[in-house]
């Protein structure tokens, strides 16, 4: 049977709050596909079948979902005052 959405929310407070964890919400309207997790160039739009883009700014390449990850990722992380979140990067050796 499916949930409200609402009811996923309680059940992964209560869920997170057991383990000793916090859930962070971020303004539903915050724009975490259209903008640029390298630069934090923002586009002016990006429709929905759009799945991949490249900034206009610093020429990265993102995935919609992925790039929408991190900056989710790191305005969760601020709104906590957890500062400037980084993702770790795999060292590459030559
Ligand atoms: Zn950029």
């Amino acid at each position: 049977m499916p949930i409200a959405f609402s009811e996923f929310l309680k059940i992964l407070e209560y869920v997170a709050d057991k383990k000793e964890k916090v859930v962070s919400y971020i303004d539903q309207w915050y724009p975490s596909t259209k903008t640029c997790s390298v630069c934090n160039y923002v586009l002016d739009e990006l429709p929905l079948d759009v799945r991949y883009w490249t900034c206009p700014s610093c020429s990265t390449k993102h995935g919609r979902d992925s790039n929408s990850s991190v900056n989710i990722l790191r305005v969760g992380a601020s709104t906590l005052g957890l500062g400037d979140v980084r993702l770790s990067r795999t060292a590459i050796s030559a």
